[in-house]
């Protein structure tokens, strides 16, 4: 189908060389991109390489070829008469049907007329002279525009087959993501199939019905989940007959682009057979996302993933008859959801079938294929076709495919030779005007592509829109803004079990690709709002250039960790009066009831509950004792809790992660608090409590003179006073002093306290409410309340500090820091990016927590070296 050669746009009369918008590819992003740009007014042409719409449902036509999400979700949602005008024939509609449907579209939109097919794209080259982009076509014709969207999608460059002999093979052979139109008849042939992904899965059960003897030969055996396949589900078409916005809205807020119950409840806390209940219930219901998020850990801890795994492990012992086949088929090595899980119909039940084997090329590898067949583990064997389910070069494969030159002559491959940078997934520096739909960075191929699709166009048309109307000719993401989102990508896929697995979402199935996690797994909702607030503040992170006028307004999108920023958001949701306004007995009542709602942290060799002789009066102390052989250095502990609240249990967890990390005895201490004991109640219990333990040291199974101490918050404050007294007093001489977001000033404001006065769970309102009960103003001066005013910090113990970037006290810790370092202290400063004065507190509850913990354990070793 062809264009004519000028075409009418809003009353202009446009050449077809010279556009506007350039779109690559006519699978549902293209499509939904071309309506868009076509009602904005916006010149365009859209190239596609296939001969027809339907993108991924155009080339994949391999038998049993389905959408594993349910239709009631993967559908369009900008055109709501499509939902009257057409209706799916099942819950995971097949291919044949999802194709129709793109070719509904397209003719219900008279898209066909804008669009080329059969036209690929070989380059594409950036002119900082002329601000275009020149586009150079497989026909031979070059088309400029200003804008060159890549809407070529995520799974469309089958690997190569990478298998010795793959080329002499003279019989049939197939790759699943190039299936012939005509379909294939297998009846009566001898096949191999060689892959057990999606394709593999979807494709093996509709071959050996066919086949009169099918080998499928597995490298890594995958977790799948039978589709259970019929109607549409009716819980969810209710939804969207009794309300179709709300349910598209929540879908669009969601975490994986489907609106769904999140969990509350971890894999680690139920017993086997409620955890085993809570799994069969969503396994029943047959829908892809379902299983993965019974629990709140799965994706972050491979002890409650394994919960899972085991769960899929015993549904494939029992489909599969053979228990040495059921155990190959079983996967040991990935942590559940680190590979896509597949959806099947019976799948595990075709190796029950007396005509169809199962090769594991872990023990029987390929040694090579042959004319006639395969060599494998010292057998050959002849086989009428050969089927290639071996995935993709994905993510970035199509967008590299295209020579794309953008400033200075650099092409993309060059720039992406090290990882996929990119700001937002959807554009990339060095290469203005440049646009990618669901590119690497973005959530893509971890969410319902969908919303995905429909939330990229929509950002970028309306992204031209402002730049047409605010006489801008080009857009480009600075070198600050791409750098702070591979970090926060980082920070997201850090705190997740995907970095473990070999798997093509790590980029680990094509030799020689960077091993990044590619999607963004931040959540669709989060990105949705990150990406809304990035034009909101008036296109953070990018520079605009026209009409001689440069617009830049750079910066970072998103530096809390993203575990954080949840717990932020969750408890921004529940309302809670501020401490601040709570008498001393309520707070410490919350703060009792708070604590209760935690995990409980790792477990120790022991723990013993005592107590110490204090200047008023006895101080109960918690001892806990790591599981190996001792004596064990003493780290004496001092809990946070403003001088107000708190006690020598209220940080077990942290106590307990220190332990046992470090290999250390803690003696936590639970001194006087205010307001009933004020300044200097607190610091001379503290100093006090260190001198008995010291003496104590052997009798409570430590070391005698390997003694330092530590703090977290106002306990740090205790440590740093305690470590300070020892110096001036005689002792005990420490090895060390380990102060988490501790207080060290209380006698000025410091730039963090009004930074970060408010939203991140220590305000600078409370701040002051603790400081009024401990100390008088007049006091806040002494040492022994701000040990940042010491006149005279030489001679200390060396330092272990962590400052976090979004506490009110980050500042005067830092500045601690930089005293004990001047004064001669060794010091190790670590600032906690993306951190809130809690959270590293917070053990199993925020994974990003896990690396500072282990930096301060790192930190306690060093000191008793
Ligand atoms: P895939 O998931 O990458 O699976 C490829 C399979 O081939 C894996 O089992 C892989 O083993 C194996 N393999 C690759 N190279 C091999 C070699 N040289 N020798 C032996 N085995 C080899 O690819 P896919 O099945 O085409 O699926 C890709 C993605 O497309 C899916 O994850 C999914 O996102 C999407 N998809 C979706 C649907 C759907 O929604 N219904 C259907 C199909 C595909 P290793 O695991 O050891 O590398």
């Amino acid at each position: 189908m062809r264009t004519a050669d000028r075409s009418v746009h809003g009353g202009k009369i446009m050449s077809k060389s010279d556009v506007d918008v350039v779109v690559v590819g006519a699978g549902f992003s293209g499509m939904y991109l071309q309506k868009r740009l076509r009602d904005a007014g916006f010149s365009h042409r859209v190239l596609e390489a296939g001969g027809d719409v339907g993108g991924t449902w155009y080339w994949n036509r391999y038998p049993g070829a389905r959408c594993d999400i349910s239709t009631t979700d993967y559908q369009y949602t900008w055109d709501p008469e499509l939902h009257e005008q057409w209706s799916w024939s099942e819950k995971h509609a097949a291919q044949p049907e999802i194709l129709r449907y793109a070719q509904f579209v397209a003719k219900k939109h008279d898209l066909y007329s804008g669009i080329d097919f059969d036209v690929r794209v070989n380059d594409a080259l950036w002119s900082d002279d002329t601000k275009r982009w020149s586009i150079h076509t497989s026909t031979g014709e070059t088309i400029v525009c200003r804008h060159y969207v890549m809407a070529t999608g995520c799974l469309s460059v089958p690997k190569e087959p990478d298998i010795p002999g793959a080329d002499r093979f003279r019989g049939d052979v197939y790759v699943t993501g190039r299936w012939p139109h005509e379909g294939v008849d297998f009846s009566g042939m001898k096949v191999a199939v060689i892959g057990t992904g999606s394709s593999g899965i979807q494709s093996i059960p509709l071959i050996a019905d066919q086949a009169s003897k099918l080998v499928v030969y597995q490298r890594t055996p995958n977790y799948s989940i039978p589709a259970f396949n019929g109607p549409p589900p009716q819980y969810r078409v209710d939804r969207l007959v009794a309300d179709r916005a709300a349910y598209e809205a929540e879908a669009r807020q969601s975490a994986s682009g489907v609106p769904i119950t999140m969990p509350t409840v971890s894999a680690l806390s139920v017993p086997r057979e409620t955890a085993w209940e809570l799994l069969e219930t969503a396994w029943l219901k047959g829908e892809l996302l379902e299983t993965g998020i019974v629990f709140t850990d799965v994706g972050t801890n491979r002890a409650a993933n394994d919960v899972v795994a085991e769960f899929m492990r015993e549904k494939i012992r029992a489909e599969v008859q053979d228990p040495a086949t059921a155990e190959l088929l079983s996967p040991r090595k990935h942590p559940y959801g680190t590979k896509r899980p597949c959806m099947d119909t019976n799948y595990f039940q075709t190796f029950n079938r007396p005509h169809v084997r199962l090769v594991d090329l872990n023990t029987s590898p390929i040694r090579t294929i042959t004319e006639t067949g395969i060599d494998f583990g010292g057998e050959s064997h002849d086989f009428d076709a050969i089927v290639y389910a071996t995935g993709f070069d994905a993510m970035t494969g199509a967008i590299v495919n295209v020579d794309i030159t953008g400033k200075d002559g650099v092409t993309l491959k060059q720039k992406w030779e090290h990882g996929p940078h990119n700001y937002l997934g959807l554009t990339t520096v060095g290469f203005p005007n440049l646009y990618m739909i669901t590119g690497p960075g973005s959530p893509s191929v971890l969410s319902n592509m969908m919303v995905s699709i429909e939330q990229h166009v929509d950002w970028i048309t309306d992204t031209l829109v402002d730049l047409r109307d605010k006489g801008f000719d080009t857009i480009e993401a600075t070198p600050l803004a791409e750098e702070a989102w591979r970090k926060h990508c980082t920070d997201c896929a850090d705190i997740t079990l995907f970095q473990e697995t070999d798997s093509w979402y790590m980029g680990a199935n094509v030799p020689g690709k960077p091993r990044v996690l590619f999607p963004y797994i931040g959540g669709v909702g989060r990105y949705r709002r990150i990406c809304d607030e990035v034009r909101a503040r008036d296109y953070l992170g990018f520079v605009l250039e026209g009409a001689g006028r440069r617009q830049l307004n750079d910066g970072p999108i998103r530096e809390i960790q993203p575990d954080v920023e949840m717990v932020l958001d969750m408890m921004a949701t529940l309302g809670l009066p501020p401490i601040e306004s709570m008498s001393p007995a309520d707070a410490r009542a919350f703060s009792d009831a708070s604590s209760a709602m935690r995990p409980p942290g790792p477990a120790v060799g022991e723990i013993i509950d005592g107590t110490l002789p204090g200047p008023g009066g006895p101080l109960e102390y918690r001892l806990y004792r790591p599981s190996t052989t001792g004596p064990h250095p003493v780290v004496v502990y001092f809990h946070g809790g403003g001088w107000v609240f708190g006690s020598h249990t209220s940080d077990d967890p942290l106590c307990r992660a220190l332990c046992t990390l470090a290999d250390v005895v803690i003696v936590s201490v639970n001194y006087r608090h205010a307001p009933e004991d004020r300044f200097p109640a607190a610091a001379d219990d503290g100093y006090a409590a260190l001198r008995w333990v010291a003496d104590n040291a052997a009798a409570l199974g430590g070391v005698p003179d390997r003694i330092a101490v530590a703090g977290w918050s106002a306990g740090g404050n205790v440590a740093a006073v305690a470590a300070q007294l020892a110096r001036d007093n005689g002792g005990p001489t420490l090895r060390g002093q380990l102060l988490l977001t501790p207080v060290t000033d209380g006698s000025r404001q410091h730039r963090s306290h009004d930074e970060n006065a408010d939203g991140y769970i220590l305000t600078k309102a409370l701040m002051e409410w603790f400081w009024n009960h401990y100390a008088d103003p007049e006091d806040r001066s002494d040492p022994r309340a701000s040990p940042l005013l010491a006149a005279d910090l030489t001679g200390l113990p060396p330092a272990m500090i962590v400052t976090a970037q979004y506490d009110p006290l980050r500042d005067e810790g830092d500045a601690y820091a930089r005293a004990l370092e001047s004064a001669g202290v060794p010091v190790q400063h670590l600032r906690a990016r993306g951190h809130i004065h809690t959270s590293i507190t917070m053990v199993d509850a925020l994974p990003s927590g896990v690396a500072p913990r282990r930096r301060m354990a790192d930190a306690l070793r060093g000191f008793f070296a």
